[in-house]
């Protein structure tokens, strides 16, 4: 007999051997129905897997989020089955489960597959999963693997690689078996809710040496209402896809004359200033110092960071004066050169200087995605010198500040803390484990939560990732707190303490919106191109209802509106009022003036707002203070 303890406290005895599945029978039929997997001694295993000792065991239900996890890997298993009985040939990457889903990463030899084929594919799905077949799992060694895999060169590749000891897995399902981990759902009866989404080219392994690879992406969930709402939400995300609103609102372009590099419309540079303006605002407010530093520094300036050996691979160089020189991927550099011109005191600190410095990184032209993922972007970076003692209180202080920056667009978020990268780090292993620590202390301190990333830190330092949740329910990784404890170390900054001794500051590099560019594409898909009144590139459209008896007095409230510093636009144009009303709504200006007879007599203003059928009448003055307020509340 063995004792079971369950995750409420109770402990009960059943002979040893049992699975998951028989404990929940035999608590009740109806738990076992809504049984996926078990988490035994903390890890995740398939439900049939016998229990031989003591253990602790969790049942892993339907709501559980890891259950979707297991549902949506063992979707991707149902779709490799259903792409075999198609395409006997296609060969098979990787399918992992993902945020929102699934993704197979396929060879299909000769075979291009499209958009169109992905309905039979799923068709086959539905079938098999209808078949209610088993998912199997049966360990075997190296040797009984490469053998079941001896026709796909890819699981032959991912086997071999594979440390010897390792315990390896097949998992099999009718016919069809694929080189798992797992664990997956008890039967394909499970997988009933899905969708292919799109495809994609992957190159295998990431390597763009190796060959592209067919991804395959879908996603599956327990309920069909599921499904469908986010299959609604999928719909949305397209129509608000920043590159499409980008060129419908005038905000921005891309050229092939500079793939990755964007240029800033007119109206589009409105709204970026408006974003600077506030960060300049609020930045100065908290007590920042500003500088610019230059795009482009000599090599030398590179060693001594660490970037040259670090980071070379994603610097533009250029040559000098027969010296050779890159552009700056980052900001820091430049930083401790100026921290360097003078001697500091420990009265001086937190010493914090602020730099919205345009930075350019290379990146892959297959990764490059509108202002997703440029070659060139503006980090709206700072760095704050201090002693140790202060890491606490001023990490602290700078959430509460990115509390409040996020807030005011209405985007939530989620902080995670990365550690040392396993390879590439500068800096001794221990300086790290005490960096590492302070962040950890600093967000205890205030009662923050968050979520440990193994060794996702940069090459230099531990950080904080500030995760954001944009309107569509996408995580954004934008701002960013890094403990930095080996660049001050590089460079040689000092500061003279209490007793007139040199000493070595501390030094975070934060970054609240990440790149401006990326921010403003997340922007424009969150708000869906419907900016709130404040960043709008136009703010009101003035539009006299018959330009034979109107106009004079809709270019007397252009001109007045202009005074108060509201961005207006006259639309003054011989056409007919339904259509200028209709081509406003599509340029989503928060504000319609339609001016007509009434509003010239009593001198008052009639307005729509975005979005909203009411049509209100005011007097002009009672306009320009709403709105005024408005942009003043960040609204
Ligand atoms: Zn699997
Ligand atoms: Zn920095």
């Amino acid at each position: 007999m063995i004792n079971i303890k369950f995750a409420d406290g109770s402990v009960k005895s059943f002979e040893a051997g049992i699975s998951a599945d028989a404990v929940a029978a035999s608590i009740s039929p109806s738990l076992r129905k809504k049984c996926i997997a078990a988490r035994v001694n903390g890890a995740l295993v398939d439900l049939n897997r016998p229990i031989v000792q003591d253990v602790d065991l969790e049942l892993i239900l339907e709501d559980n989020p890891e259950a979707l996890h297991i549902l949506r890997h063992s979707s991707a298993h149902l779709m490799a089955q259903a792409v075999k009985s198609i395409y006997p040939n296609a060969q098979f990457g990787v399918g992992p489960e993902i945020e929102e889903g699934f993704y197979y990463d396929i060879d299909f030899g000769d075979k291009v597959l499209t958009d169109a084929d992905l309905p039979e594919i799923e068709k086959a799905m539905v079938k098999l999963a209808a078949q209610n077949q088993i998912l199997s799992r049966r360990e075997v060694s190296k040797e009984e693997a490469l053998k079941a895999f001896a026709s796909d060169k890819y699981k032959t590749e991912l086997i071999n690689d594979l440390p010897a000891g390792e315990v390896i897995t097949l998992y099999s399902q009718g016919d069809f078996t694929d080189l798992c981990r797992g664990p997956h759902v008890p039967s394909t009866k499970w997988i009933k809710n899905f969708k292919l989404l799109s495809l994609a080219g992957a190159y295998w392994r990431g390597d763009s040496k190796n060959k592209q690879l067919t991804r395959i992406y879908g996603t599956s969930f327990f309920s069909a209402e599921a499904l469908e709402s986010y299959l609604n939400l999928v719909e949305e995300r397209k129509k608000r896809d920043h590159r499409k609103l980008g060129k419908e609102l005038d905000l921005f372009m891309l050229s092939d004359y500079g793939p990755g590099f964007p240029f800033w419309l007119p109206k589009g540079m409105i709204l970026r200033r408006e974003l600077e303006s506030f960060w300049y605002k609020v930045h100065l407010k908290e007590g920042y110092q500003l500088i610019q530093t230059p795009i482009m520094l000599n090599k030398e300036l590179w060693i001594i960071s660490g970037h040259w050996m670090n980071y070379r691979e994603n610097m533009y160089t250029s040559t000098i004066d027969d010296q050779e020189y890159a552009i700056k991927p980052m900001n820091c550099p430049g930083g401790m050169l100026v921290y360097k011109r003078d001697i500091h005191s420990y009265k001086d600190f937190p010493l914090k200087v602020g730099e919205l410095g345009l930075v350019h990184r290379h990146e892959a032209s297959g990764a490059l995605n509108g202002l997703f993922r440029v070659r060139n972007f503006t980090q709206d970076d700072a760095h704050i010198f201090m002693t140790e003692d202060m890491i606490v209180k001023e990490i602290a202080e700078l959430v509460r500040l990115y509390d409040y920056m996020y807030s005011v667009f209405g985007l939530s978020y989620h902080i995670e803390l990365s550690t040392r990268p396993l390879e590439k780090y500068i800096g001794e292993i221990a300086t790290w484990d005490r960096a590492e620590k302070a962040l950890a202390d600093a967000l205890h301190s205030i009662g923050k939560e968050y979520k440990v990333n193994p060794g996702d830190g940069a090459f230099y330092g531990p950080k904080l990732d500030f995760k954001l949740r944009d309107s569509m329910n996408r995580i954004w990784q934008c701002g960013t707190i890094q403990l930095d404890m080996n660049l001050p170390e590089r460079f040689d900054l000092t500061y003279i303490d209490q007793n007139g001794e040199k000493k070595r500051p501390v030094m975070l590099h934060r970054a609240l919106f990440g790149s401006i560019e990326r921010f403003i594409g997340i922007l424009i898909e969150h708000y869906a191109g419907a900016f709130p009144v404040w960043l709008s590139p136009v703010q009101v459209k003035v539009i006299p209802v018959n330009n034979n008896l109107h106009l004079d007095y809709a270019k007397e409230i252009n001109a007045l509106l202009l005074d108060n510093e509201i961005r207006v636009e006259g639309d003054y144009r011989e056409e007919k009022l339904g259509y200028k009303i209709r081509e406003a709504q599509t340029k989503k200006i928060p504000y319609q003036l339609v001016l007509g007879d009434k509003e010239v007599a009593d001198r008052s203003v009639t307005y729509r707002r975005y979005g909203q059928e009411e049509q209100v009448n005011v007097s002009i003055e009672d306009f320009v203070k709403m709105i005024k307020q408005q942009i003043k509340d960040l609204k």
